[in-house]
C-alpha cells in the first residue's frame, strides 16, 4: 500500500515537472498568446485583464452569481428557492466573454499550464472576498473519474486547487473525495436531468478526514451549482463544519 502511494507521489511529481518543462516563455500572455514585455508572473496581458468581466458587488450572497437588477436583497431566485449544502460560493469572474475560450483551451487544448494564470485570478479572489481564510483547513477539487483523468491527462480543479493550497499553505486533499461514477457532460441537460445525472456520483473514501472541518471546494465553472452541491452533500454528511466552494467562473443567476 505504502508502496502504490509513494509511485503516485512520484508520479505526480513528475508530472508536475513536466508541466514546469512545457511552460512557455515567459513574457506571453497565457489567454491571447500574444507577447508582451508589460506581462507580469500572472501571464495575462493589460489588455486581456480589461477584458475579463470580473464579479462585482451586486452578486447573490449564497451563490455569488451576478444580479440582474440592483437588487435590495442580494440573494437570486434559485437560492431562495434551493438551498445548498455549501455555505457559499465565490466566483472570480463571470462565465462570459473571452474566459469561456480560455477555460476551454485549459481543459480540452491539452495546455494545463494555463491554470498558474488561472490560479492567480482565484487567488485574488478569495483574497478580495468575506473569506476568512485563517480558518480554512483543507482545500478540496471537485474530482474527475479516473477515466477522464487518463483520457484529458489532468484535473483542471486539482491543479486550481493546488494553486490556492500553496498560495495560502493550507493542505490540498485529492484522493479521498473521489467520483465513483461516470456522467455525461452536464451542458446539455435541464436542471432535473442535470441532478439525477450527477446524483450519487461522489464518494468519500475515509470519512474521518474531514470531520469538523472548514473546507474550500474547487472547481472551474459554477453553473447551476449541482456538482459542487453533490460534493458538499458528501463533505457534509461526512461531518465537515462548512463549504465555500470557489470557483474561476460563475453563469447568470436566475
Ligand atoms: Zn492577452
Ligand atoms: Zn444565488
Amino acid at each position: 500500500m505504502l508502496e502504490i502511494r509513494k509511485k503516485h507521489s512520484l508520479i505526480k511529481t513528475l508530472f508536475l515537472t513536466i508541466l514546469e518543462l512545457i511552460y512557455p516563455e515567459e513574457d506571453i500572455c497565457f489567454i491571447c498568446d500574444t507577447y508582451d514585455d508589460s506581462i507580469d508572473e500572472e501571464n495575462i496581458c493589460l489588455k486581456c485583464k480589461e477584458n475579463l468581466r470580473f464579479i462585482s458587488d451586486n452578486k447573490c450572497s449564497i451563490c455569488g452569481k451576478p444580479l440582474q437588477s440592483d437588487a435590495v436583497i442580494k440573494k437570486c431566485y434559485n437560492c431562495k428557492k434551493h438551498p445548498y449544502y455549501f455555505s457559499k460560493a465565490v466566483a472570480a469572474l463571470e462565465y462570459e466573454g473571452i474566459i469561456k475560450e480560455v477555460i476551454y483551451k485549459y481543459k480540452y487544448g491539452n495546455k494545463p499550464y494555463i491554470y498558474k494564470a488561472l490560479g492567480a485570478l482565484l487567488v485574488q479572489a478569495i483574497r478580495e472576498s468575506d473569506i476568512n481564510i485563517n480558518d480554512i483547513d483543507i482545500i478540496v477539487p471537485v474530482p474527475l473519474h479516473r477515466f477522464k483523468i487518463i483520457k484529458r491527462g489532468f484535473n483542471q480543479s486539482e491543479l486550481l486547487a493546488k494553486y490556492i493550497s500553496d498560495a495560502f499553505n493550507i493542505p490540498i486533499s485529492v484522493k479521498n473525495l473521489i467520483r465513483s461514477k461516470m456522467t455525461v457532460r452536464q451542458n446539455n441537460l435541464d436542471r432535473l436531468n442535470r441532478r439525477s445525472n450527477i446524483k450519487r456520483a461522489f464518494k468519500i473514501k475515509k470519512k474521518d478526514d474531514f470531520i469538523g472541518k472548514n473546507i474550500i471546494l474547487v472547481d472551474d465553472i459554477f453553473t447551476t451549482g449541482i456538482t459542487a452541491d453533490e460534493c458538499s452533500k458528501e463533505l457534509v454528511q461526512a461531518g465537515a463544519r462548512d463549504i465555500i466552494v470557489v470557483t474561476l467562473a460563475t453563469g447568470k443567476s436566475n
